[in-house]
């Protein structure tokens, strides 16, 4: 086929038909869109990829694997391999031993008028490369589209990132409608009173500094990358950012964990840091990091953290040993999982004293909540700025200078979090006449939990170091969160 031909071919105008295969993840943001949509010329192009065919051995031999069938010859040459693919046609493949090494298989098949062999592998699945099959026939058939899209279409495929407008990507169409839904839907939270407070009525409570955050307003909320990771689409797919089929049977490109934005490899290289967390795919509310639970729900503060702060506030300030006793480890698990599953419902989880008598239970969650985040919830970058500069200075407001700079570098849910926890802690320590929590026995608890001191290679920790950083923080947060000064 002429480059000339293949350009025609390529650049003609989209299918005006919108295609009843198209990708299901921002299927319902796609709804009503004039047609002409998705590029189907790749699509097509797979279509008519050639078919795997396997051809079958008359006499199977004694030492075929298990694991392969009647495609697999055993020893035969070269030479009849190349014939026994000639007479099968375009797609004919085949499984023949090594001649040169023992226990080693090759797979043969046919492409474009001549055979092509590769060094087989299996290990529960078949392969030749990073992907894996179940089948054979699978392998082949991926090989065969491959080969064929790559034939038919390599000019075409090196220029459709590079000519992609990403303004007008299904990605970014997508987070304009949902953009509306979510303001008109935005779930509702727990408070002190019952009363069920709006994102900016949180904002107001946690401070209105925090301008960086607002979950009502798209262009001003935080930026995050995208978590790509090697997805198999089970049913046909159209990348996100360029529009075209994402062609191949498994590991047809990339996915987002957390927002579902599918792409192709290149295509996902020129995403920008604006991935929107989505509750379809964010299901968990534990282990989940901070800015991805935060966005998914819309939220400043992870819905568990202010349940918990809540409700010790409600009816643990009394208690004595607060956040020191641990709780039962079985009603903290249970609470855990009623989390995590309410997470994608919006349901609330009841932690009131009728379905959660003992508090300490209640104050272990909101511990595990912390020790369970990927990324603790000071960051690393924050703790060696304190750590540097409590080590480097005992004047006071250049200890707080620094320490609020840091603390702004961090993302907008750690920093609304962490006031949030500082502020609750600072409560509990006012109590401590009753409940015997000081801020320092406060700081030595939760020191390991929320703060990320990074390895003990990297040289900055100290005796007590850890508690003597949070222990500051506690005794300065309205400082350091406050108004500039
Ligand atoms: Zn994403
Ligand atoms: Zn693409």
């Amino acid at each position: 086929m002429s480059r000339e031909y293949r350009r025609r071919t390529f650049d003609e105008p989209e299918d005006p038909t919108p295609s009843p295969s198209r990708s299901p993840s921002m299927a319902s943001a796609r709804e009503g869109r004039t047609g002409g949509y998705w590029k189907q010329n790749l699509y097509l192009l797979q279509e008519r990829a050639p078919k795997p065919r396997a051809v079958f051995c008359g006499v199977p031999p004694s030492n075929r694997p298990k694991y392969y069938g009647p495609e697999f010859h055993g020893l035969i040459d070269r030479e009849e391999t190349e014939q026994l693919l000639a007479a099968a046609g375009e797609g004919a493949y085949l499984v023949r031993e090594s001649q040169r090494s023992a226990g080693a298989y090759t797979l043969c098949m046919r492409f474009d008028g001549k055979a092509l062999n590769y060094k087989l592998f299996f290990d529960g699945q078949h392969f030749v490369g990073e992907k894996r099959f179940d089948s054979m026939d699978d392998l082949v058939a991926d090989g065969l589209i491959s080969m064929y899209v790559d034939k038919h279409a390599a000019d075409y495929i090196k220029r459709m990132a590079d000519e992609a407008v990403y303004e007008e990507s299904p990605y970014i169409q997508y987070q304009k409608s949902i953009g509306t839904q979510r303001r008109q839907q935005r779930p509702p939270l727990p408070t002190l009173n019952g009363a069920t407070p709006t994102a900016d009525q949180l904002r107001a409570r946690h401070g209105s500094e925090s301008s960086q955050w607002s979950s009502s307003e798209q262009n001003d909320a935080p930026q995050k990358a995208h978590r790509f990771i090697a997805h198999t689409f089970r049913i046909p797919h159209y990348c996100d950012y360029c529009r075209n089929f994402m062609w191949g049977l498994v590991q047809q490109g990339l996915r987002c964990d957390d927002c579902g934005f599918a792409a192709h490899k290149r295509c996902s290289e020129r995403s920008l840091l604006d991935c929107r967390p989505d509750l379809k795919y964010v299901k968990r509310m534990f282990a989940v990091d901070l800015t991805t639970l935060c966005m998914a729900h819309s939220v400043l503060v992870p819905p568990v953290v202010e349940q918990c702060i809540m409700e010790v506030q409600r009816r643990g300030l009394n208690a004595e040993g607060i956040y020191r006793i641990s709780g039962s480890h079985e009603e903290i698990e249970k609470l855990r999982q009623s989390f995590d599953m309410c997470g994608t419902l919006n349901q609330r989880v009841d932690l009131s004293q009728a379905r959660v008598e003992d508090i300490h239970s209640v104050a272990g969650l909101l511990k595990l909540y912390f020790r369970l985040l990927p990324q603790p919830l000071v960051t690393f970058s924050v703790y060696r700025e304190m750590a540097q500069a409590l080590r480097a200075t005992r004047n006071e407001y250049d200890r707080i200078k620094t320490t609020r700079k840091a603390v702004e570098e961090m993302p907008p849910a750690h920093v609304q979090t962490l006031k949030l926890l500082l502020e609750h802690l600072n409560v509990v320590a006012t109590n401590s006449s009753a409940n015997k929590m000081t801020l320092e026995n406060l700081a030595t608890i939760f020191s390991p939990t929320v703060l990320c001191t990074g390895s003990p290679q990297q040289g900055i920790i100290l005796p007590q170091q850890e508690q003597y950083v949070l222990h500051f923080l506690l005794v300065h947060y309205k400082k350091i969160f406050g108004p500039q000064r």
